[in-house]
Parts: structure tokens; sequence; C-alpha cells
């Protein structure tokens, strides 16, 4: 079975594919010629990750999923949550992002924080979510050189360096996008049995 997996970011595709069972094949958006630049413009990652989704299954009229994370921060009421990519504007520069978010923590003691995704998946004309959480604290400082985005002020729950120090290899088992990709696989493999 082909599955279009809503994205252009091509190591999210193999990171995905890599995961899946043999016998779904993972299609990329250049795969089926979409070059759309696909809307997103729901304040929650349901909204995002779903309005992907139905934009590529109503245009193409294939199965897909599509997936929407966030940073959600205790203390600043889940921000910046589904704004992470754009908190500090619309440059998305990940330095301009964790820059605010240490700004706006300062004095804060509370540093609660997770990382969560949502996976939209459009399967036979019906709709799933599912969904991946990784808890943890920001620290005050960046550490660590990997990763993206808000990696180097996350620590996740029961480890002592940021997301940017872990291994990749690491910070793929324990991520938000694994726990999500995990419950999508499982759900896939069930359904093909
Ligand atoms: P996206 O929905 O995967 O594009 O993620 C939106 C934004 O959340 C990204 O631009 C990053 O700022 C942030 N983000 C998503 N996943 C991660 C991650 O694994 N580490 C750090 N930041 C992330």
């Amino acid at each position: 079975m082909k599955i279009v997996f809503a994205t252009n970011n091509q190591h999210k595709i193999s990171e995905v594919a890599a995961m899946l069972p043999s016998n779904i094949q993972l299609v990329s958006l250049a795969d089926i010629d979409c070059h759309d630049d696909i809307p997103e413009t729901s304040d929650t990652l349901e909204g995002n990750a779903l309005q992907k989704a139905r934009y590529i299954h109503e245009k193409f009229g294939v199965n897909c999923f599509a997936d929407d994370t966030g940073l959600e921060v205790e203390a600043l009421h889940n921000e910046p949550g589904v704004y992470s990519a754009r908190y500090a504007g619309e440059q998305k520069n990940s330095q301009d992002n964790m820059q605010k978010l240490l700004k706006n923590l300062q004095g804060i003691k509370n540093r609660k924080a997770r990382f969560r995704t949502v996976i939209a998946l459009i399967l036979n004309e019906k709709e799933y979510l599912f969904e991946g959480i990784v808890e943890g604290n920001i620290i005050e400082e960046q550490r660590g050189e990997n990763g993206f985005g808000y990696d180097p002020i996350f620590v996740p729950c029961g480890y002592e360096n940021t997301f940017a120090e872990l291994a990749s290899e690491i910070k793929n088992k324990i991520s938000h996008r694994a726990y999500a990709v995990e419950k999508l696989t499982d759900f896939l493999k069930n359904i093909e049995k």
C-alpha cells in the first residue's frame, strides 16, 4: 500500500520510512509532483496536521498523513506551541526563537516543557490522529550542537543532557516524533493484517 507523507522535509521522510512495515511504501510530495505551499493556518497542532492531510487528500485523492509539532512551556501557558517555528517572527530562526523563549522565562522557576507531535492520517476516506509527547525542562542557556530548533535548551526527563547534546540515535528513540510515528506504524501494521 502506498501512503503520501505530506512534508517537504527529506530527513523526516527517511526517518519515518525506516520505521514503517515493508508492505507500506512511503511516497513524498515530490513523487506526486506536488510543489504547493500547503496552508497551515490553524491555531492548534491537530488543526494544522489535519489541514495539511486534507489538502493533499482532496487535491490528489490519495491516502496520506501530515504532522505538526510544537514546544509547550507550562509557565507560558503552553506557548510557543503551534507557533514554535515562527515564535520570534516570520524569519523562522531558531536562535531568535530560543533567545525569545529564554527571555520570557527569565526569573521563572517552573521550567517544565514538552514537545508534542500530532500526526493526522487519512486512510480510505477516514481520519485518524496520533500524538507523541516527550516531557522535559528548559535550561537557562544553550548546550550542544546536534539537532535543530529548540534542541539546545531542552533536557528530556530522565536525562542530564539536552537534545542537542544527545546522540541522534537516542533522540530518535525517545522523541515526541518517534512516539507519534510508533503509534502510526502500530496502527498501519494492524490494519494490514
Ligand atoms: P514541525 O511541525 O515539525 O515543522 O515543527 C515546528 C517547529 O517546532 C520547528 O520549526 C522547531 O522550531 C520546533 N521543533 C519541532 N521538532 C523539534 C525537535 O525535535 N527539536 C527541537 N525543536 C523542534
